[in-house]
């Protein structure tokens, strides 16, 4: 692997001095046609691109009022500027959050304003030219959607549907980013991010259940397409193949087991993560969903259950009820969909699970909030329920329990740095540079408290952790799920499941 300059570690999250331009160089790789014309985009960038992407914003202005108010009321109070962990990585004023959107909005105000089509130099108007295209598909590929920013907005403004939409008309004109748009044709050609056909999914489930019952001597079921199932699990496809994911997958088939409740996995539907968000597309968000839902019937399960991803529980908390629904057809005493935490608490609530809490006394664990469920989601029947369930599923499972900096998580959280469409090689950099904030954040804890363990409940999270944190000298076996600690310490057999 090429080697990085990675940041220099201090004890506090410093604003730091503004530079111009010190990630110009970061664009992802372009789609090229066959990744683009499956999804109804134009091949290559189009010949009067200029004049459709203008038709597009304007499209769009129409179709979502939420972006003309974020367009509009923005008043350059500058609370945001220091809140984006892209920008605290990388000094780039492009990645202040008012910047970004100032990318859109210069150009929004040059073709829909009429001070700007009248007197565009006095109004800071500008061309959606050549050389504007080439700082959107740059900078709104440094924006993780995490919207943090939207928190300390005073106005509530939200960068992450500024960027959605830009990606959105960058595709209306022929210029797409490869990676997110290779996930979602795999997700339809094969079922899932990763493209693991039926037979391998098939086999490493097999070969978990052995695992299983090696360990633990109890016979734990992990079931593929299996009618008649109370639960369909749709879990990220990186649980079925990636560590530390994997153990959280079998945290998962032990409290179904231990609470006596049936569930499948389905190989139609083998994937809760949706890059159809990543794209800007709620057409593609609604396809990779239906995906799910048309299992749901076919298997006629009565519950749908989500596992640890955080923009999975985004798109179904936020989404799939109206892009997809309704959910009449499934049990209405829980709710649909339901977040693995939730069903879990939910089990522990009723005292169907028996936990040995010593069994993860070699770790202190802290937890880190993933900003797709923090601001976007919630988890339970209360407000603030994606704080407090995996915090008290955390505690019921371990003896050893910090949390972070409080500016650093629950709604202040930072994004791990590899979210949005940004888990992808080419633009290892940023996300090196987007983790400081968080990795500042544990090691405080991690020389203050004896931390030795961050707790996650997202695939991204997972997957970019495991590769940053060791750059910064952090062990990668520091970083695990939280269904990996109840895995841990769940005592199978112990007492008969209540429903
Ligand atoms: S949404 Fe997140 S990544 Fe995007 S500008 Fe705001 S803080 Fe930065
Ligand atoms: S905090 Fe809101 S109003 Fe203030 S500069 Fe940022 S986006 Fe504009």
């Amino acid at each position: 692997m090429a080697d990085y300059e990675v940041p220099q570690v201090t004890d506090d999250i410093t604003t730091p001095c503004l530079k111009t331009g010190t990630m110009a160089h970061m664009a992802p790789y372009p789609a090229m046609p066959k990744h683009m014309e499956p999804f109804g985009f134009p091949g290559e960038r189009v010949e009067n691109w200029q004049q459709k992407g203008v038709e597009k914003l304007g499209e769009l202005l129409k179709k979502y009022r939420s972006l003309q108010v974020y367009l509009d009321i923005c008043v350059k109070c500058g609370a945001c500027t220091d809140k984006c962990h892209y920008y605290l990585g990388t000094q780039d004023a492009n990645n202040m959050p008012v910047q970004r959107a100032e990318l859109m909005r210069s150009v929004y105000r040059r073709y829909f304003t009429p001070a700007g089509k009248l007197f565009p130099n006095f109004v800071n108007a500008v061309e959606f030219d050549e050389e504007t295209l080439g700082k959107w598909f740059t900078y709104f590929h440094q924006c993780s959607q995490c919207r943090r920013c939207s928190v300390y907005c005073p106005f509530g403004i939200d960068t992450a549907e500024i960027t959605m939409a830009a990606r959105e008309i960058m595709n209306a004109i022929g210029v797409g980013h490869k990676y997110s748009l290779e996930i979602v044709s795999k997700v339809h050609e094969i079922g899932n991010n990763l493209g693991i056909p039926k037979p391998a999914l098939k086999g490493t489930l097999s070969f978990l259940e052995e695992e299983i019952l090696d360990s633990t001597g109890h016979d734990v079921r992990l079931p593929v397409d299996q009618e008649g199932a109370e639960v369909l699990l749709v879990a990220p496809s990186a649980d079925f193949f990636s560590e530390p994911h994997i153990q959280s997958l079998m945290g998962y088939a032990k409290v179904f087991h231990q609470a006596g409740i049936s569930f499948t996995v389905s190989s139609y539907a083998s994937e809760a993560a949706n890059f159809g968000m990543f794209i800007g597309s709620y057409e593609q968000q609604r396809k990779v969903a239906m995906r799910v839902v048309e299992q749901a019937r076919d298997l006629k399960v009565k519950r749908l259950v989500v596992g640890e991803c955080g923009h999975a529980w985004r798109v179904a908390y936020s989404f799939w009820n109206t892009l997809n629904g309704p959910f009449d057809f499934l049990d209405p005493r829980y709710p649909a969909p339901q977040h693995i935490c939730e069903f879990t608490y939910d089990l522990l609530q009723k005292g169907a699970l028996v936990l040995d809490k010593e069994a993860n006394d070699a770790h202190v664990v802290t937890f880190h909030d993933s900003c797709n469920v923090a601001r976007a989601t919630r988890m339970g029947p209360k407000a603030g329920g994606q704080f407090e369930i995996p915090r008290a599923l955390i505690r019921a499972v371990c003896n050893h329990y910090v949390d972070m900096d409080e500016e650093t998580i629950r709604e202040k959280t930072f994004c791990c740095g590899g979210g949005g469409g940004l888990l992808t090689d080419e633009l290892m950099e940023l996300r090196i540079k987007g983790a400081l904030p968080r990795v500042t954040a544990l090691k405080r804890v991690m020389e203050h408290d004896k931390v030795n363990f961050v707790a996650l409940i997202c695939a991204i999270c997972k997957a970019q952790f495991t590769k940053i944190l060791p750059m910064y000298g952090i062990p990668m076996d520091t970083v695990g799920g939280v269904h990996q600690l109840v895995s841990n310490a769940i005592v199978l057999g112990a007492k008969k499941g209540v429903i």
